[in-house]
């Protein structure tokens, strides 16, 4: 196997999660719900201290802080757990963008079945949406607004600080699905407005299967959003069922050392991104990036290769690295990515089309190595 270079997919766990979530496995197994004996209260313990270090890392109170199996949870907590108080305020109608991940399309789409109106708003090329677009189609009846934070597929930071400022003290939900920032723009989700956010900590080197939906106060009082599953009364009744201790230690162990960690995290990654710019530049490869750079995460980019076809590339360069060439969620069968197709980027510049990811403990060596491989396999696929 090569090196990983796909971690908008999933990330490597941090060990030092790990080592923690082993101990609570083998020592810390009461249900966190239970009230009668210690092992349930000591649970409890680890599940509030988890949550103060997710509301610690987001600059919000730990009494904002629900978890969930991860960010496609949430996000369908936030989009449909409004559906009560939509048919008493008769507010149906919500706006979006075509670069969501599915967990948001998906989930708008089933809304429309049910007689909501939903407008979707595509960027251009530079993959960023134009705030001026979003606010342009807000009406009486608008009950939401659900945009993303940062594109898994194209690192393009989307202008949700603008959108947020606009839609503060109006009676508009603000979603902001944050599951590829997280950890990562850690002030500027600070200084964030929105009413609820999500995330899934394997993104930030947490466990897989357990993310959280932030729901802020306003005024003192939650949004209005409620369970779309029937069970008990975890979570104040936002997510039934019996809380994974261990995960969502997990989770907020991620979080701690993300807040602790992400000022040198950041250096490190902009510096393999500086890297790899380099090495492309020394390959002499024609290379194109999409999506306006001077917005992208440093974590992330996705290139066009003109002549190569990805799914070749990949496939003869696998033994090198692994990359992508879409989401993880939409790739069972071969499509052109539709968040590339949202940007206007023709079918066959697609198809030519690859993103890489990384983290910021990955090898330099490494990477400088196996990137080499790759660069060479382009040459030959470009001739
Ligand atoms: N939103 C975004 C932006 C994502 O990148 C992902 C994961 N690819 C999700 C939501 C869904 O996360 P999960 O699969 O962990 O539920």
């Amino acid at each position: 196997m090569g090196i990983y270079l796909d971690y908008n997919a999933s990330a490597p766990i941090d060990p030092r999660v790990l080592d923690v979530m082993i101990d609570v496995y083998r020592n810390s197994y009461g249900n966190a719900d239970s009230r009668t004996h210690d092992h349930g209260e000591n649970a409890r313990i680890l599940v509030e201290n988890a949550r103060k270090q997710v509301a610690s890392l987001l600059g919000i109170t730990s009494s904002e802080v629900f978890f969930t199996s991860g960010a496609t949870e949430s996000n369908n907590i936030a989009i449909q757990g409004l559906d009560e108080y939509s048919n008493q305020s008769g507010k149906k109608h919500i706006i979006t963008t075509g670069i969501e991940h599915k967990a948001v399309l998906e989930t708008v789409k089933a809304m429309q079945k049910r007689g909501y109106e939903i407008d979707i708003v595509n960027p251009n090329a530079s993959g960023r949406i134009d705030p001026k677009q979003v606010i342009e189609l807000i009406r009486e009846d608008t009950l939401l607004v659900s945009i993303m934070h940062v594109n898994n597929e194209t690192g393009i930071i989307q202008p949700v600080e603008e959108i947020g400022e606009f839609l503060e003290g109006k009676n508009v939900f603000f979603h902001v699905d944050a599951t590829q920032s997280c950890g990562k723009l850690v002030d500027e989700i600070r200084r964030l407005k929105y009413d609820m956010l999500s995330f899934s900590a394997h993104k930030l080197s947490g466990p897989q299967g357990i993310g959280v939906l932030v729901l802020r106060k306003r005024r003192y009082k939650l949004p209005p959003v409620k369970s779309i599953m029937y069970g008990g009364q975890q979570e104040h009744g936002i997510r039934p069922g019996t809380i994974p201790v261990a995960l969502v230690v997990g989770c907020g162990m991620a979080c701690e050392f993300a807040e602790k960690e992400y000022q040198i995290n950041c250096i490190s990654m902009k510096s393999i991104k500086a890297e790899l710019v380099n090495l492309l530049k020394q390959s002499g490869v024609e290379h194109y990036f999409n999506g306006d750079q001077n917005y992208c995460v440093d974590s992330t980019v996705n290139i066009r290769f003109p002549g190569v076809m990805s799914e070749a590339l990949m496939i003869s360069s696998k033994q090198y690295c692994s990359i992508s060439n879409g989401s993880a969620c939409t790739s069972k069968s071969y499509s052109p990515s539709y968040v590339l197709e949202a940007m206007g980027i023709p079918v066959n510049e697609i198809e030519e089309s690859v993103r890489i990811s990384w983290g910021a403990n990955i090898s330099l060596e490494e990477f400088q190595k196996n990137m080499g491989y790759l660069l060479n396999a382009v040459k030959q696929f470009a001739i």
